[in-house]
């Protein structure tokens, strides 16, 4: 059986890509996160759930209450299994199948079973998103990129390298087509979100 369509999603700021500082995020935008939360949960099947792929970095940036983040089969990665593992021995048995350590990416991918998880979104950070962004992997079908601007200076330390040589941005109406897909359509307005000083578009890009 195939497998399940891979997708990055992420928000940064324009024009330098950046996407977190100190180990957070460097925005709290409220219909974002909504756009989020119902993109990376939303399955057409009602008996499968979307696996969602993340650095500890970026799992351990999530408070304690939210993780792991519910509907979804969380996947951690980290390269010190065994010393995360014990630390999270804890967490991992009192979510069950919901949330898992993996030791690579590739490893990640080998929970998949395709008749219980319909999409994968890896959800950052900068590291992960590098690796899936590897030239030579072809692992991501598309980046679904919240683009940012903001009126006011924000301090930044962990960008998206998102190679623009090797990726484009497509017409809204592709992104329009994959969010009707998932039954998400008219829920979100694409262009010209504003919240506070920040104004967003979704947007969707694939490779060229
Ligand atoms: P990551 O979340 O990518 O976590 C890095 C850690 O995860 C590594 O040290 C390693 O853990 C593990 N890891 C990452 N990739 C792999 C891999 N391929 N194989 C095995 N283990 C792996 O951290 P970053 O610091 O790069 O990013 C975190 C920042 O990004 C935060 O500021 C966060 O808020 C931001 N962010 C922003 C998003 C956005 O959309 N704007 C989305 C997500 C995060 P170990 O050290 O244990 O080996």
């Amino acid at each position: 059986m195939d497998r399940p369509e891979v997708s990055i999603i992420v928000a940064a700021l324009l024009p330098s890509h950046g996407i977190g500082n100190r180990g957070k995020l460097p925005w709290r935008l409220k219909k974002e996160m909504k756009y989020f939360r119902e993109v990376t949960t939303k399955t057409h099947d009602p008996l499968k759930k979307n696996m969602v792929v993340m650095g500890r970095n970026t799992y351990e940036s999530i408070p304690v209450k939210f993780r792991p983040l519910k509907g979804r089969v969380n996947v951690v990665l980290s390269r010190d299994l065994d010393s995360y593992r014990k630390k999270m021995e804890q967490e991992v048995a009192a979510n069950g199948s919901m949330l898992q350590l993996a030791g690579s990416l590739d490893q990640a991918l080998l929970f998949v079973d395709p008749t219980k998880i319909e999409e994968i979104f890896i959800i950052g950070g900068a590291q992960l998103y590098k690796t899936a962004l590897d030239k030579a992997s072809h692992m991501v079908d598309r980046i679904l990129l919240t683009e940012i601007t903001s009126l006011e200076q924000l301090q930044l330390d962990t960008f998206l390298a998102l190679d623009s040589t090797q990726w484009e941005k497509r017409f809204e109406t592709e992104l329009s087509s994959y969010l009707v897909s998932k039954g998400l359509a008219d829920e979100f307005q694409l262009t010209g979100n504003h919240e506070g000083n920040f104004q967003y578009d979704f947007t969707l890009w694939k490779r060229k």
